[in-house]
């Protein structure tokens, strides 16, 4: 037997896998059985280069448990003396420490750094042995034994197959890892695609109401996944297949892409756009990357461009620097090169199917949109393609290009200052009336209810030229598109602050809301009582939601706008009533109000010209005087008209409605409204 010291340049290598290595115990097995594959694969490549001339047999790799050990067989090229020295014995390991610190969470990059794949083993075992023979002829099998020390022994073993078990006897704090369920789990995660057959134990099957094993090797892996296929050998149900072979839950996924390059880098694989059921149950880290078939990692960013990481399926490449750290991957050229053509392939294959089968396009473009919405946003030179196939879809469910949209709507949306206008709603039902009004006027309505639209507006009103949004409730039908200056309210300022003055008195109180009463003609039939929100208030309120930094505007109270419609017949109704009503309590208000302003009127003629102080006392404490009785006067005529809109129902209906159109009546003002309306009825 032969002893020695394993080749290494720090003290000892093994307290230090086992202390920075924590995190991902469980690669171990991943690199065992990959070196297993490799072996294998090398004979084969022997084989058909002809340099191997003898049986291949049964070339399947064999995870076994036994008493407190996991071993790992394969029928490979195996290793001579010799080899195991140099390849197991001699390990470089030089400015270890250094390294050690820096990438201590970041086990893949440790055993990258050092070829530690095999040591990784070391993780979860205190003793680990090599019995193994290689395919050359005459070689004798041997065994390599080491116990978690610097210190190895070599000796000659009973081995007659040719290949490598390797056995690990597992640590106590480690038993985790000799449950089947989770030995099952690990290679289902790691190894599910490796080229050459694994098996873990046998298949088992339903007998006599128990489950037996049957005689049949229970292989873990599919050794030919169709990203190494050609896309001409492939159909749509063998990628559907695929699909659920990676994720057993999922509905079936929208389009597919495969990928195949070869120069200037390697990279194979099959992106998948997934089917989102509920509201940004957007899951990330789906998209698993591979390096010749091994799993690597789910965790793709910096290399798949930030918006597709929502994407499922699989990239494999070996030309991706897997065994460093993530900063330095994001600043890789390779890297960078893969991630701009992925996205390049990404979008000429939404554009294919733009061109070639728009009713597919159209029938998916609401599960789509997000991701294309979030390319836009996110890399100019997505939207720079993706301007030309997304779609703009309108209440009606009828889609268009951005384009043909804004040839659709220049002529009848075009405002006095030569912009378009875009009108949307993110609600068909809360803002029915608001839609319809804008139909009957001819214009078009835009619905625009994902959840990335907020952020797509602004961008695109910086993209378009000459166009902006409004949402259809930001005003009456009359103002939403501004075409001339001289849009008339057709009331004098006299009528409209009594109209004014009686319906603000009877807005109820809501927490942090505010309303601002305006009369505006807008033709019999409109509607007599309607909510707008101005789009410039409305959006400040929505980004304050969003942004830090502008919660300023979060804290503001909201505002609306009532507008009343002054050629509607129950508001001409509500004038003269008032007028009538009030007319004895008003009169001497007004005769008072009329005297007071002459007074004040005269008060400030006197001041002009004159410096503070030249100004006597008395006629300072006069204009003070007047200045607060006009105030009082001023108070009392609204009174009055208070005292008046308290009693009349009309105005409280009125009021009721327009809030129910706006979803803003609630609790106890929604109650009473339901026993006035039944009132009103009887
Ligand atoms: P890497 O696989 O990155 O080279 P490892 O530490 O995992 O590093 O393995 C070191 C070397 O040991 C391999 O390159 C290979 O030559 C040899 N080796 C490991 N496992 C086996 C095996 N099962 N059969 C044959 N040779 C092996």
């Amino acid at each position: 037997m032969q002893k020695g010291n394993i080749g290494v340049t720090t003290e000892n290598i093994f307290p230090v896998i086992k202390k920075f290595l924590y995190s991902d115990h469980e690669i171990f097995l991943r690199e065992i059985v990959s070196n297993a594959v490799d072996a294998t694969q090398k004979l084969k490549t022997l084989a058909a280069k002809g340099e191997f001339n003898g049986e291949l047999g049964d070339l399947t790799v064999h995870v076994s448990l036994g008493e407190g050990t996991i071993t790992i067989s394969d029928r490979g090229i195996g290793m001579t003396e010799e080899e195991i020295d140099k390849y197991i014995n001699q390990i470089a390991f030089s400015g270890a420490t250094d390294f050690l610190d820096k990438y201590k969470d970041d086990a893949n990059a440790i055993i990258g750094h050092f070829g530690l794949g095999f040591y990784s083993s070391f993780m979860v075992s205190k003793k680990v042995e090599i019995i193994t023979k290689s395919w050359k002829e005459g070689s004798k099998a041997v065994k390599w034994s080491c116990d978690g020390s610097p210190e190895f022994t070599l000796e000659e073993a009973d081995k007659s197959e040719r290949g490598t078990d390797i056995v690990l006897y597992v640590d106590d704090d480690c038993k985790e890892f000799l449950e089947k369920n989770k030995i099952q789990e690990l290679l289902n995660k790691y190894c599910k695609f490796l080229a050459i057959p694994v098996a873990f134990g046998k298949k088992t099957e339903w007998k006599d109401g128990k489950q037996v094993e049957t005689a049949e090797d229970n292989v873990i892996n599919n050794t030919t996944p169709i990203w190494t296929k050609k896309p001409s050998e492939l159909e749509d149900k063998d990628y559907i297949n695929f699909y659920h072979e990676l994720y057993p839950m999922a509905d079936d996924p929208l389009f597919w892409i495969h990928l195949n390059v070869d120069y200037p880098f390697n990279l194979t694989g099959v992106l998948y756009f997934p089917k989102i059921k509920s509201n940004f149950d957007l899951q990330k880290n789906k998209i698993q990357l591979y390096c010749n078939q091994v799993y690597v990692t789910d965790s793709v960013e910096g290399i798949v461009p930030e918006f597709l990481t929502l994407l499922h399926g699989v990239i494999d490449s070996p030309d991706i620097p897997l065994n460093v750290s993530r900063s330095y991957l994001q600043s890789d050229a390779n890297v960078k090169k893969i991630s701009s053509y992925i996205s390049k392939k990404v979008s000429d294959r939404l554009s294919s199917i733009f061109k070639n089968n728009r009713t597919e396009f159209e029938e998916k473009w609401d599960d789509i949109k997000i991701f294309i919405h979030y390319g836009m946003l996110s890399e100019d030179a997505f939207y720079d393609k993706a301007s030309k196939f997304a779609l703009f879809k309108d209440t009606e469910g009828k889609f268009f290009t951005y384009e043909d949209y804004a040839t659709l709507v220049k002529g009848n949306q075009t405002d006095k200052n030569g912009d378009v206008v875009y009108l949307y709603s993110n609600n068909k039902d809360d803002q029915y009336s608001y839609i319809e009004a804008a139909k009957n006027k001819g214009y078009s309505v835009l619905l625009m209810d994902g959840q990335l639209d907020v952020a797509l507006i602004s961008m695109l009103e910086r993209k378009l030229e000459k166009t902006h949004f409004t949402r259809v409730d930001g005003d009456v039908v009359d103002k939403l598109i501004v075409k001339d200056d001289n849009a008339n309210n057709n009331l004098d300022f006299a009528k409209s602050s009594i109209l004014s003055s009686i319906f603000k008195s009877q807005m109820p109180k809501i927490d942090k809301t505010e309303f601002n009463i305006e009369a505006q003609g807008m033709g019999e039939n409109a509607t007599p009582v309607m909510i707008t929100q101005s789009e410039y208030m409305r959006r400040m309120k929505e980004m304050a939601n969003i942004q830090q930094g502008m919660a300023f505007y979060g804290e503001m109270p909201t505002m609306y706008n009532i507008v009343l419609n002054s050629d509607h017949a129950l508001i001409k109704g509500i004038l003269s009533d008032s007028e009538a009503n009030t007319s004895a309590a008003i009169s001497p208000i007004e005769a008072e109000i009329t005297s007071l302003n002459d007074k004040r009127k005269s008060l400030e003629k006197a001041k002009v010209g004159k410096k503070d102080e030249e100004i006597p006392q008395a006629d300072k404490d006069a204009l003070a005087d007047v200045t607060k009785k006009l105030d009082d006067e001023r108070k009392k005529k609204e009174e009055v008209y208070a005292n008046y809109a308290k009693g009349n129902q009309i105005v409280h209906q009125l009021i009721d409605l327009a809030l129910l159109q706006n979803g803003m009546l609630k609790g106890e003002a929604l109650n009473n409204f339901v026993k006035r309306s039944v009132e009103l009825i009887k």
